[in-house]
Formats: structure tokens, C-alpha cells, sequence
């Protein structure tokens, strides 16, 4: 068999089509698949460590344009393109979503952290976060996660190995409802932080619930989806996260970034992730209590 023929018959090329045809006949709720396919592709073709970089050249092709715009990687296209369900969700050159792209308006706008000399833990760190950020020769920049091949540092959350007083800032985003113990997590966070420092938390909000749901009969990712809205998520939080991470010994400003924006700009900008089931419009400034 000639080696064109064997790629063609082979289990990878047909799973990927398979995939494809998939998407073709479930893409009607989905506006636009090109990214699907797009992402297919690399997948099949390029080792993992790779992906980001290869996707972030590839992608913007099939989107040139400049009906919206993108504050991580400040670029212009057609539009963003489906995540989970999303119509208008990704940024088709860094991945950016609606919260990285308002996350960075705010650390842009409003700290000194592309200015400061600071010294910065970036927990599970998002590639299109991590592109920016590491780019800033201001900041001593260091990123960590469990087995995260964007991470610098392979570690556990709840059981940092840096010595107590070690950054500045703690950038955590979207982690804390995954992890076993959130409260043992922010005593982690709080320890590694400077007494003048802070960390910048955002987590999904449950805007109806006064109350974080945890702790139930909840076993399957199946159940847990249903019950806290992800398969991989450990509790839903509520209107009382604010109160959890400061009763953790921090100081929280809950920063309502997004009302900074009309309507426009949030629509060119996609800041807002069109969903009914949680809110994470909220940017909470966390700062050591002792500091105060
Ligand atoms: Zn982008």
C-alpha cells in the first residue's frame, strides 16, 4: 500500500472525517464550524505543546475582517467564532474568551501590572493570558498548574512549593470550582502572597443562588453538570463567593468591569458570555486583610 493510501486508511484520518461529518450534521445550531474543522486538523497534525502557536497562525486566515475585536491579542476579524454552545465566543487567534477579553481590559486600564516591577503566579494558566503577560519585561512572571504543558511550574494548588511571601500578584481564573477544597486553595494563595499583594480571582457565579451549592450526592460527571453546570466542576458558587474568599483572610473588591462598556463596545469586544446559566462578568480584587 503506497503511503498516500495508508494515511487515507488509516484509523486517525477516518476518526478525523468521522468527526467532521459529525459536525456537519449537528452544526445547525452552530453558525459557523470553520474553527471546528480548523481545530480538527491541528489536532490530528500537530503535537499538543504546539497547538496554540499553530492554531493562532492558521485561524486568523478564515477570519479576516473587522466587525469585532479582540483585547488579549488586539486583533481585528470577522467575528469570534463557537465555544461550548457559544455563537460568538472564541477569538480565532489567541482562544481568547469573553472573560480573558474583559480580564485583560481591566489589568490593562486599571493596575499596574504592565507597568509595575512585580512579581506574578499565574494559576492554570490560559494561553492567551499567558501570551500577553509574558511578553511584559516589567514582570518576574512564573505559571503553575498540575500537568498543564502551558505551565512553568508543575504543582499542586493546595500544597504550594513557594515560600510564604513570594508574589505580588496571583492571577486564578475558572479554578477554584474545580478544585477538592477551595478554602485550603485560597490559604494557599494567601500564604504565597506579600502582605501588601492581591489576587485576581474570577470564578462562574450562580447570580440566583445566595448561597455556594457543594457537598451533595453528586458522583458522576454526567450529575455534576447538571448539578453544578460542568463535568469537571465541584460546587456552584453563589452570591456569598465574595464572603468565601474573604473569610479566607482577604480583603475582596468585587469589581463590575463590564459596566464600564456600552452596549457596543461589549457586542465589537464580545465581553459578555451570552449565557443564562451563570455570570462571570465579576472581577474580584482580593488583597491580603493584614495589609489593611
Ligand atoms: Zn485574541
Amino acid at each position: 500500500m503506497s503511503r498516500c493510501r495508508w494515511w487515507f486508511a488509516s484509523p486517525r484520518y477516518n476518526r478525523w472525517v468521522g468527526n467532521v461529518e459529525s459536525e456537519r450534521v449537528t452544526g445547525a445550531s452552530i453558525p459557523d464550524n470553520r474553527s471546528s474543522l480548523a481545530r480538527r486538523a491541528v489536532r490530528s497534525f500537530v503535537p499538543g505543546k504546539f497547538r496554540p502557536a499553530v492554531v493562532s497562525l492558521v485561524r486568523p486566515l478564515l477570519y479576516r475582517g473587522n466587525a469585532v475585536h479582540c483585547a488579549c491579542c488586539d486583533g481585528d476579524f470577522s467575528r469570534f467564532i463557537p465555544h461550548q454552545g457559544r455563537p460568538y465566543a472564541k477569538c480565532p487567534r489567541c482562544g481568547a474568551l469573553e472573560r480573558h477579553r474583559l480580564l485583560v481590559s481591566y489589568l490593562r486600564e486599571r493596575t499596574d501590572l504592565f507597568a509595575g516591577r512585580l512579581k506574578v503566579l499565574h494559576v492554570a494558566p490560559e494561553w492567551c493570558l499567558q501570551l500577553e503577560l509574558r511578553r511584559l519585561s516589567n514582570l518576574d512572571y512564573v505559571s503553575a498548574d498540575l500537568d498543564s504543558p502551558l505551565a512553568t511550574d508543575h504543582v499542586d494548588l493546595l500544597d504550594l512549593p513557594y515560600s510564604a511571601g513570594s508574589f505580588d500578584v496571583v492571577i486564578c481564573n475558572h479554578v477554584l470550582e474545580h478544585v477538592d477544597n477551595d478554602r485550603r486553595a485560597l490559604d494557599e494563595i494567601r500564604r504565597v502572597l506579600r502582605a501588601d499583594g492581591r489576587a485576581i480571582i474570577m470564578s462562574p457565579i450562580d447570580p440566583a443562588s445566595p448561597s455556594t451549592v457543594e457537598g451533595l450526592d453528586v458522583h458522576t460527571p454526567e450529575e455534576r453538570r447538571r448539578v453544578y453546570w460542568q463535568r469537571d466542576h465541584l460546587r456552584r458558587y453563589g452570591r456569598d463567593f465574595a464572603d468565601r474568599v474573604a473569610s479566607r483572610g482577604f480583603s475582596v473588591d468585587t469589581i463590575r468591569y463590564i459596566d464600564q462598556f456600552d452596549a457596543t463596545q461589549v457586542q465589537r469586544q464580545g465581553l459578555r458570555r451570552e449565557s443564562a446559566l451563570f455570570s462571570d462578568d465579576d472581577i474580584f480584587i482580593c488583597h491580603c486583610a493584614t495589609a489593611a
